[in-house]
């Protein structure tokens, strides 16, 4: 017998009931199964309150939404914080508009910025960055951002 063996295994069942109590504590799956697979197939920002919408996940009223859909056809339309715990849980597919947890993370960066403007910022645009600036606070993001998550705030702030 492998002597080795039995030292091993009590480190891996120890190690798997410390990742569990880890998951259990950030990741509350709600709705929407972590057993199912998901793509995200648009993300609207809009951060216009008239727009707001109840979270097919959560049901807390959300303003910035994403569409997923299941490898069944159903389709569900969800805030950013739950699509962060969506990919966090590993249920989310690779994407036209979802290649990393890096792009939910710009996303709201924009959806942020968006909501600093509609509260009464000044909104500035060159050619790299969106600026936003209110009293002694700035928020800034890249212009190519902005347009991509937020094309029709980006075509509002171009006109003027
Ligand atoms: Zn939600």
């Amino acid at each position: 017998m492998n002597p080795t063996a039995y030292p091993d295994q009590t480190w891996s069942f120890t190690s798997t009931i410390r990742n569990q109590s880890i998951r259990m504590k950030r990741l509350i799956e709600r709705n929407l199964k972590f057993s199912n697979r998901y793509a995200v197939t648009s993300i609207s920002i809009t951060g216009i309150n008239s727009d707001w919408y109840c979270c097919d996940n959560c049901n807390r009223q959300i303003a910035n939404k994403a569409t997923v859909r299941t490898t069944t056809g159903d389709q569900y339309v969800i805030g950013l914080d739950c699509l962060k715990t969506l990919a966090q849980a590993g249920v989310l597919d690779k994407s036209n508009y979802l290649q990393s947890q890096d792009d939910i993370a710009n996303a709201q960066l924009v959806a942020s910025l968006i909501g600093f403007a509609n509260d009464g910022g000044t909104v500035e645009k060159d050619f790299m960055y969106v600026t936003v600036t209110k009293g002694h606070k700035t928020k800034q993001c890249f212009s190519h951002l902005v347009s991509q998550y937020a094309p029709m705030f980006f075509e509002r702030i171009t006109q003027n």
